[in-house]
């Protein structure tokens, strides 16, 4: 049955973290979400995408659960397909999915391997997923279904930041950061806003690993603003972004880094 009354949001890799945080939020604010994340086990409530579902429903909000795998074509078909059965609309596309390296590994060491695997999870299916959906808006568009379909891509500081330790992570993210702006370009004749969010050092499972370490940089006074990001710092740009705030911005790179990227004397 198709339920297309209500603004419809897909967050891919909204099972934990930022996305979750970025879900939970857009929720809130009306939207019905579809939570996507290539791990969900719906026997599970208490982590992961039916978590997120299940604290969306409490709240009173509507969220639907999606696994896919980013990197697969078919995956992504199959979840376009599946937003396109089912509520024939989407006006929000957040491109949140992303890894870091299993392993840091200084750059005249690393190998192929796992500069493949950001390279198709990062930067390949965030790249072609937003081809899928663009087209799909377009013509959502033409048919009267949605007014200003909206794009997000999740890069980083690591954009322009670099960390020899971890350069396929930060060639991924300096990509996708490319790929926002010919999206943004692209669609602007459409009127389909598209914009780039790097998050700083933000608290979530993927920094669990690092907590240590940049508790001390941190307290040391890397960040002008001296604290962690937390998920709900990038949600808020995002809901501003979803609210038609920032559509003449087409094709920025907003920083949610607690001032991470100023200069300073
Ligand atoms: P996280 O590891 O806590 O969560 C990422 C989620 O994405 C997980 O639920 C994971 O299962 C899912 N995922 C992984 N591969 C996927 C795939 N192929 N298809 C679908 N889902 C997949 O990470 P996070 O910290 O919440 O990061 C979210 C995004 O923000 C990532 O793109 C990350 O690179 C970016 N980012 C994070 C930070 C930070 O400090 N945490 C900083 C800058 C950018």
């Amino acid at each position: 049955m198709r339920t297309n009354d209500k603004r419809v949001a897909l967050v891919t890799g909204a099972g934990q973290g930022i996305g979750r945080g970025i879900a939970l939020r857009l929720a809130q604010d009306g939207f019905t979400v579809v939570v996507n994340d290539v791990v969900a086990d719906a026997s599970d409530l208490e982590r992961g995408a039916y978590e997120v579902k299940a604290s969306i429903e409490a709240a009173g909000g509507a969220a639907h659960v999606f696994r896919a795998d980013v990197a697969s074509a078919e995956e992504r078909a199959a979840m376009v397909g599946f937003v396109a059965e089912r509520f024939d609309r989407l006006d929000l596309l957040v491109n949140n999915a992303g890894v870091a390296p299993k392993e840091r590994k200084d750059i005249l060491e690393a190998g192929e391997e796992s500069f493949d695997r950001l390279m198709a999870i990062n930067l390949r299916g965030p790249y072609f997923l937003t081809q899928l959906v663009a087209n799909r808006m377009i013509a959502w568009q033409e048919q009267g279904m949605v007014e200003t379909p909206r794009i997000v891509f999740i890069t980083s500081i690591s954009a322009y930041t670099s960390s020899p330790s971890r350069g396929e992570y930060c060639v991924s993210k300096a990509g996708l950061s490319m790929a926002a702006k010919l999206f943004a370009d692209r669609l602007a004749e459409y009127d389909i806003p598209v914009i780039e969010i790097r998050p700083g050092i933000i608290q979530t499972p993927m920094t669990a690993a690092v907590k240590e370490k940049y508790d001390e940089l941190i307290a040391e006074g890397l960040l002008p603003t001296k604290r962690w990001g937390r998920p709900d710092d990038v949600a808020k740009v995002i809901a501003a972004f979803a609210r038609g705030d920032l559509d003449y911005s087409t094709g920025q790179a907003i920083e949610v880094g607690g001032g991470f990227g100023l200069r300073r004397l």
